[in-house]
């Protein structure tokens, strides 16, 4: 690390457990983010900030004006711009030490696979059923660490899968892929704006602590937030022993 990455840092490096190892470890990890809207603006930011020293930003959405109101990533200025091209701009304005690449398109099939198998850890940013699961498929497949988050109207939920532990359950344990699975995102629904603050911060912070091995992450958790009440709820998340996706893993 040179004089002004020591300076950049300084408030990491004097934390016990991280210090100027867990840093470069930041510096050397990469984090694929699927999704520059709600959840991605905060995770991307603070991942950005922190030093992540390699991030891919997905999405193949433009920048709208009904965005602005939660989805941080994005100004007046970025309107009809893509999400990806808008935040990767941003994130270089925050950090122009780190390389941030910008995918406009939805990652399908055997280019999800390769994306999630060039990174080491990540984030669901996303806000529908097909996308989650293909995330986690591919996620299960290559044995990658999975940080999931959702928010809708005043409720949100996060949790770590720790693909490569054998014990891990996958998202889809929790969140068996059905028929009558039905979207319901902020565009029918509303979503209070930070929100979606709160959780994709928490994701950042969870994948900061999976890229330095640090502490202990939600793996094995279901983190839920009613922000109305601001009350969390922490659930246990057993492995199904039979979910089709992670029983042959
Ligand atoms: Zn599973």
């Amino acid at each position: 690390m040179n004089d002004q990455q020591l300076l950049r840092y300084a408030r990491h490096i004097l934390l016990d457990d991280l210090g100027i190892e867990g840093q470069e470890r930041f510096l050397a990890a990469k984090v694929l983010i699927i999704g520059a809207g709600g959840l991605g603006s905060p995770a991307a930011l603070y991942l950005a900030t922190a030093g992540i020293g390699h991030i891919t930003l997905v999405d193949d959405d433009i920048v709208e004006l009904s965005n602005l109101q939660r989805q941080i990533l994005h100004t007046t200025a970025s309107l009809g711009r893509p999400k990806a091209e808008s935040g990767r701009d941003m994130l270089a304005a925050f950090n122009p030490e780190i390389e941030v690449q910008a995918r406009v398109e939805r990652l399908q099939g055997e280019a999800m696979a390769q994306a999630v198998a060039a990174a080491d850890i990540v984030l669901d940013c996303c806000d529908n059923f097909a996308t989650r699961h293909a995330i986690n498929r591919a996620c299960v497949r290559h044995r990658k660490p999975l940080v999931s988050g959702a928010a809708i109207r005043y409720d949100g939920q996060v949790s770590t899968y720790d693909l490569r532990r054998d014990d891990a359950p996958c998202y889809h344990c929790l969140f068996p892929e059905s028929d009558e699975a039905e979207d319901i995102n902020c565009a029918t629904t509303g979503v209070l704006a930070p929100l979606v603050g709160i959780i994709g911060a928490t994701q950042a912070a969870e994948a900061l602590k999976l890229a330095a091995g640090l502490g202990e992450t939600l793996a094995g958790r279901l983190l839920q937030l009613d922000v109305r009440s601001m009350r969390w709820h922490s659930v246990n998340v057993p492995r199904d022993p039979d979910c089709p996706v992670c029983r042959q893993r």
